[in-house]
This record gives structure tokens, C-alpha cells and sequence, in this order.
């Protein structure tokens, strides 16, 4: 008997990553983390986010860029994975406009890289390691149809970030049709919690309302968006994991809409203070409202979001006070 096989999670360091290992690892799953600390944010809080996983003799880091080729078959050959869940990336609609060129090659490129050390390698009796691949609800544009459906027409993407979400799901879907690894493209609707990413807009509401900083409210605080509580994301993963598919694209979301005028409110709320806003215009890339069916997701991998926002918020804002150095 050789060795027993493991999950490859790029981007385990991250917010969604380093929450997916820790559920994998509590599992009894061998997991290989493959990431590079990249400056977005702080890599100093990507390398507390994996402390935990540390001392698990079930985990490996292998740190590295996925956008670099011999790294990633290095990685392939030295590991035995039957699944790899692909959650790196340069994420954020925002970011994505001032850097479109570095969006596309890290996410393009390195996301190639992946599909093709899928190709080549594996651990699966078909030969080939199942992929789950991270993609987002920004793929659905300016959608006047609510709420999202995965089979609603998604070629109007309005950001880089989004293009590059869009672009990786039909390279996935190639590589499925033409290799015959399974593929699940998860559509992520805005993830939140403990270690969020601290330039997505609750970390950012906890920090300036607890500081008794101006909070900047782009639009007039009516724009939508359907707000995931991480452990949701990581039951949506976990599920895909074993789920019976071949090709599918699935969305990850709590199906329910909260105005951006409400969210600061039940933030102020839940730290106790008054928050002074600062409206300022809408932000070019920002869809009005985000809003997933998740039918689909619940009758393919028995996903049934257990957090409401009002919990999830409480949540986060104990977690960000705790961790309020940064
Ligand atoms: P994150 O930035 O915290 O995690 C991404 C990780 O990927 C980071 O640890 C980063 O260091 C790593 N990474 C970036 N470039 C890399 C490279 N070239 N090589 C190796 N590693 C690299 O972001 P997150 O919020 O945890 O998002 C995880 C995934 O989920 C991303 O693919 C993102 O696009 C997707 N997603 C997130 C959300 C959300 O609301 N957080 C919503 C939709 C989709």
C-alpha cells in the first residue's frame, strides 16, 4: 500500500483556504497547501490564518506561485491528490481595474497551470484528481434577473476579475470534456467572517465604525448583495467534494438580499456605536444587487446555509475585535 492520497488547496493561506484546511485536517484528510503569501494584503495574516495547521502532521505547505509551471508539476508529482480545490487568486472586483494585466495572469495563467497538472497527474482510479475550482458571483454582470440562476446567460461581465472568473469556468469546462476529470465551478456570492480579506467591505465597516472613523458608502446604500457566512462556503466545498457530477457550476450564496444601508446598520448595532457615513458615487465594476438561487446547490450537494446575517455579523465583529492589531 502506498501512501494514502490528499487534497491539494491552492490559496489555503487565504480567508476561504485557511478555513477549508482546518475543516479538512479536522476531518482526518491529508491536505497540501500550495501558495505564495502574495502582498494584496498583509502576508502576515496569511501566515497566522495557517498557524493552526502547523502542527498537523497531515499538512504540507508548499510555498510557491501557481503561475509558475515547474513549481506546480513539482508540486503534482511529490503529491497524491484524488481532489483540488483551487481557491487561488487575485480576488476583488476593485483592485481588479487598477490591475487588470496582473488579475489576468495570475488567474488565467496559474489556473491553466492547474488544469494542465490535472491532466498529467492524479491519484483518482480514473487516473485524474477531481477539481473544485472557486468561482464568483461577480460572473453574472449587471443580472436584471433575480434571483441568479446558473443557467442564466453570463457573457456580460463588467469587471477584469470577473472576465478572468468567466474565462477559467470555460477553460474548466475543455479540460473536463476533452480529459474527463470531474469539475465543480462553485459561484462564491460575497464570503464574510472571521479572517475575511481586510479590504472587503465588513472587515473594513468593523474597523472604521470601531475606530470611529467615516465609513464610505458608495451609491446611496441601496445596492444588494447576498452575504455567505464562511462555514456555509466551506459545507458548499466539502459537499462538492464528493458529490456525484461530472461538469457542473454551482452557486454558493445564502439566498437572501441585505442593502448596504442595512449591513452597516447591523454592524454599528452589533459593536455598540453610531456609524458616520460618507456617501460617496457608485464604484465602476460594483453590480447593484447579487442573489443566488441555491436550488440547485441543494439538490446536488445538500447545501442549506445555517447563518443568517444577523448571526454571521455578530460573529465576524467578536472575531475582528479580538483580532483588532491589524
Ligand atoms: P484570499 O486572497 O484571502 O485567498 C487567496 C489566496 O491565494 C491568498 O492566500 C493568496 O496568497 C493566494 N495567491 C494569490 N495569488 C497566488 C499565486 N500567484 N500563487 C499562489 N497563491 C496565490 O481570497 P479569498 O477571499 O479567500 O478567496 C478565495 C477564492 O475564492 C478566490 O479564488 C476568490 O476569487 C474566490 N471568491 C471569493 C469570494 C469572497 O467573497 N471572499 C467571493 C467569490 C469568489
Amino acid at each position: 500500500m502506498g501512501e494514502a492520497s490528499s487534497v491539494l488547496v491552492t490559496g489555503g493561506a487565504g480567508f476561504i483556504g485557511s478555513h477549508l484546511v482546518e475543516r479538512l485536517l479536522g476531518m482526518g484528510r491529508r491536505v497540501v497547501v500550495v501558495d505564495n503569501f502574495c502582498d494584496f494584503y498583509d502576508a502576515a495574516i496569511k501566515r497566522r490564518n495557517v498557524e493552526l495547521a502547523h502542527g498537523n502532521t497531515n499538512y504540507t505547505l508548499r510555498e510557491g506561485d501557481i503561475r509558475d509551471q515547474a513549481f506546480m508539476e513539482d508540486v503534482f508529482a511529490a503529491g497524491r491528490f484524488d481532489c483540488v480545490v483551487h481557491l487561488a487568486a487575485m480576488a476583488g472586483v476593485r483592485p481588479s481595474i487598477e490591475q487588470p494585466r496582473y488579475y489576468n495572469d495570475v488567474n488565467i495563467n496559474g489556473t491553466m497551470n492547474v488544469l494542465e497538472c490535472c491532466r498529467l497527474f492524479g491519484d483518482r482510479p480514473s487516473g485524474r484528481p477531481r477539481l473544485v475550482f472557486a468561482s464568483s458571483s461577480s460572473v453574472y454582470g449587471v443580472n436584471a434577473k433575480v434571483p441568479f440562476h446558473e443557467d442564466d446567460r453570463v457573457e456580460k461581465a463588467i469587471s477584469p476579475y470577473a472576465a478572468t472568473k468567466l474565462a477559467n469556468e470555460v477553460m474548466c469546462h475543455t479540460y473536463h470534456h476533452l480529459y474527463g476529470f470531474p469539475v465543480v465551478c462553485l459561484r462564491f456570492f460575497t464570503v464574510y467572517g472571521p479572517r475575511q480579506r481586510p479590504e472587503m467591505a465588513i472587515a473594513k465597516f468593523i474597523r472604521l465604525i470601531h475606530a470611529g472613523d467615516e465609513v464610505p458608502m458608495f451609491g446611496d446604500g441601496t445596492t444588494r448583495r447576498d452575504y455567505t457566512y464562511f462555514d456555509d462556503i466551506v459545507d458548499g466545498i466539502v459537499a462538492s467534494m464528493d458529490a456525484a457530477c461530472e461538469y457542473e457550476i454551482i452557486n454558493l450564496g445564502n439566498s437572501r438580499t441585505v442593502e448596504l444601508r442595512e449591513l452597516i446598520g447591523l454592524i454599528a448595532s452589533a459593536l455598540g456605536k453610531k456609524p458616520r457615513i460618507k456617501q460617496l458615487p457608485l464604484q465602476p465594476g460594483d453590480v447593484p444587487i447579487t442573489y443566488a438561487d441555491i436550488g440547485k446547490a441543494n439538490r446536488l450537494l445538500g447545501y442549506d446555509p445555517g447563518y443568517p446575517i444577523e448571526r454571521g455579523i455578530q460573529s465576524a465583529v467578536r472575531w475582528h475585535l479580538d483580532h483588532a492589531h491589524h
